[in-house]
């Protein structure tokens, strides 16, 4: 048994779920992922120690599925997509992105990049549309789950990003106000570390229209009405203003603009948040109240706050809430974004892969900036915006965004309205989809290209906490798949430029000297000593990294004068409000067992054990006035779409609410979600739609 041991591989790496970012040792045996234990060393684990949850110890089994895309393929002339060579499907790539561009111009290509790959392989993905394709047009997932927070967060303390840390703020605040995040199944280890401190003492206000596992630990549960987070935040700031609550010192010292919002939030009395918002007097009274008496609040939120028209709104109300209670950059206190995606916040905002935004959230139409970029690529990256994702689609669907370079996202599952972004993906003259598994968007494709996953790949995650942790293979891409940063490189190379790269620690020397918050990150660093990561910003090689972005005594906001800006903010209206033909409001998320479009734990027999097809929770007193029994089958129809799925009479949700999951392709509840954004981030509003239901029976 001693010589089968030593043929296991065995590597300390970053779990590729969630934006908690646990570590633990992966083991490997002849090109298949095995399993995952705890690291040796709970300090080389900042977020989980020895914990994980059931996505992270048994969700890697996907990675060896039968099913993974294991050769490149082209679409024939009979439209079936056809095995061939890499020579040919990358030729074949730069060919058709030339001519198209010949063309139509420039800005007739777009690229999405991916949350779920290496910070390396998000930088290059946004290097490749910049330099070589050359066009404005790039963006990722994160345009639809947190681009609402980095817009409110930039405005008003600075970075777009979480202030303060996961074990020693998130796990020891003596307060915290939770809403919109469904934390035990979403962050399920971040959730304990919350749960225990609730037990030890702290207090925990959870805010939300759903009554979710987290809120079973609260002392503070009130329901909100979807869509009027707006009303109660403001609210509960005018509340501590009039009775004298809030941070003075702090306020004077560090902010600006505080009248503007104390004006502001003057309409919000008790009675507008009752209406508006479902909040009684007594229960806006009570959190306040909380809130105002704890040392150190912690402020988490996730997409229930940020899908809406309102999204950047809500978090500027949010941030508002915070600066008026002085509960930044200190112990225990801070603003948490609990954001998704394993690589989410390196991926999908830190390496650039945003419309407008350079890695490091530089301004690509500053001239120094520019010229920088211009030194390291030999051309300067467009200075003008290019189009967001749901934009992209619909320039694509207008037939002006003729083709598509898609790096492991699924917009055909994840789009609002997913029957307009399944006709514009099909309309395009030209998409290239690059992933492990046929996903709904491959389908589309006139090109595959077979990727990696992370327990196959080197590289960089960067969690929720900005904290950037290795991350290291332990099994091998099958069949033909690459890397995806070698196959972003074959692609430049194809398209003439001379990419050189020969790991990705390579290309994170050209991020840490073009990103100034990475100007530190090495791979040396991450491997000798600093095992346990780095959290930007991380200047330079002596730079410690940064665990509180600001200091409640000297501010250090990230603006000129160092001071946060207040800004006041107005909610109105969701998009769609319920009438007599769509009377109910519904409102979407996830579940512990699946991740996302469910192309990965879709996969994991395990976990479709528990939830193995969509289901519509509706509370019992809406179930009684319409006929609906427990387990029956219902038709949910809006006005984008109808589609049919099992009713869960339950108590989670309220009266007139409906809960659909996210994860389905059978019963996708984007078939009925709409296209109101946000105008801010252009974030759109997945979490209140109008529907009417229809009992179908039991079968
Ligand atoms: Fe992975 Fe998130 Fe679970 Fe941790 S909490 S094991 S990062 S899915």
């Amino acid at each position: 048994s001693d010589y089968r041991l030593s043929k296991i591989d065995k590597e300390e790496t970053t779990c590729g779920f969630c934006a908690v970012g646990c570590r633990f040792e992966m083991w490997g045996k002849d090109g298949d992922s095995l399993g995952v234990v705890p690291v040796d060393d709970p300090d080389d684990a900042p977020a989980n120690n020895f914990s994980t949850c059931v996505k992270g110890k048994f969700g890697h089994e996907f990675a060896n599925s039968k099913q993974r895309v294991t050769e490149p393929m082209v679409r024939n002339d009979d439209g079936e997509l056809e095995p061939t060579t890499w020579d040919e499907a990358l030729d074949y790539v730069a060919e058709r992105f030339t001519e198209i561009q010949e063309d139509h111009g420039i800005d007739s290509l777009g690229c999405l990049a991916s949350s779920k790959g290496s910070n390396e392989e998000a930088y290059l993905v946004q290097k490749f549309a910049r330099q070589v394709l050359g066009t404005k047009n790039i963006d990722n997932c994160a345009r639809l789950c947190h681009s609402s927070t980095v817009a409110a967060l930039q405005q008003t303390l600075g970075y777009g990003a979480m202030t303060n840390r996961i074990n020693e703020d998130i796990g020891e605040a003596d307060a915290y106000l939770i809403s919109g995040s469904n934390t035990t199944e979403s962050h399920p280890v971040l959730a304990t570390r919350i749960k225990q401190n609730v037990r030890e003492g702290a207090d925990l206000v959870v805010f939300d229209p759903r009554k979710i596992g987290i809120a079973e630990h609260a002392d503070q549960y009130t329901r909100t009405n979807p869509g009027y987070d707006v009303a109660w935040l403001n609210g509960l700031i005018r509340y501590i203003i009039e009775h004298d609550l809030h941070d003075e010192d702090f306020i004077e010292r560090n902010t600006k603009n505080f009248e503007e919002v104390r004006e502001k939030v003057q309409a919000f009395t008790p009675e507008k948040v009752e209406e508006l918002a479902g909040v009684s007097p007594e229960e806006l009274a009570s959190a306040a109240e909380t809130l105002a008496e704890a040392d150190s609040v912690v402020f988490g939120w996730a997409m229930g706050m940020t899908q809406q028209s309102h999204g950047t709104e809500n978090l500027i109300a949010m941030a508002d809430l915070a600066l008026v209670l002085g509960q930044v950059g200190k112990p225990g206190a801070g603003l948490s974004p609990f954001r998704g995606q394993n690589n989410v916040q390196g991926g999908g905002g830190d390496m650039g892969t945003l419309p407008g935004s350079l890695p490091g959230y530089q301004n690509p139409a500053d001239d120094d900036v520019g010229e920088k970029f211009a030194d390291a690529w030999g051309e300067r990256p467009p200075e003008e915006p290019g189009l967001k994702v749901p934009e992209m689609l619909a320039e694509a669907h207008a037939g002006n965004l003729r083709g598509m370079y898609v790096v492991g996202e699924n917009p055909a599952l994840s789009e609002p309205d997913i029957q307009h972004a399944g006709e514009a993906l099909a309309d395009m003259e030209f998409l290239v989809v690059q992933d492990i598994f046929m996903t709904e968007t491959a389908d589309h494709a006139d090109v595959v290209l077979p990727a990696a996953t992370s327990p196959e790949k080197h590289g960089t995650f960067t969690n929720t906490e900005r904290r950037i942790q290795r991350v290291r293979p332990t099994s091998e891409p099958p069949g033909k798949a690459r890397q995806d940063w070698e196959i972003t490189q074959a692609l430049a190379r194809r398209l003439g430029y001379d990419w050189d790269y020969d790991h990705p620690r390579e290309v994170m020397d050209e991020i840490n000297s073009l990103a100034p918050i990475y100007g530190g990150v090495t791979y040396d660093r991450l491997e000798e000593g600093e095992e346990h990561g780095l959290q930007w910003p991380c200047w330079d090689e002596n730079h410690e990294g940064t665990p509180y972005l600001y200091d409640y005594e000297e501010g250090n906001f990230n603006f000129e004068d160092g001071k946060a800006r207040f800004v006041p903010a107005d909610g109105g209206h969701p998009g769609e409000i319920p009438d007599e033909e769509y009377p109910l409001t519904l409102t979407s998320g996830r579940v512990l067992y699946h991740w996302h479009t469910g192309q990965i734990t879709r996969r994991v027999e395990g976990l479709m054990s528990h939830v193995g097809e969509s289901f519509v929770e509706v509370n019992p007193e809406t179930a009684e006035k319409l006929g609906i029994a427990d387990g029956e089958y219902v038709r949910v129809e809006s006005r984008r779409g109808d589609i049919v799925v099992k009713a869960q009479v339950t108590e989670r949700v309220g009266p007139g609410t409906l809960f659909i999951p996210m994860h389905f392709a059978a019963g996708a509840v984007n078939k009925l979600t709409g296209e109101t954004f946000d105008p801010t981030a252009g974030i759109p509003e997945y979490k209140v739609s109008s529907v009417r239901v229809e009992v179908l029976g039991p079968e």
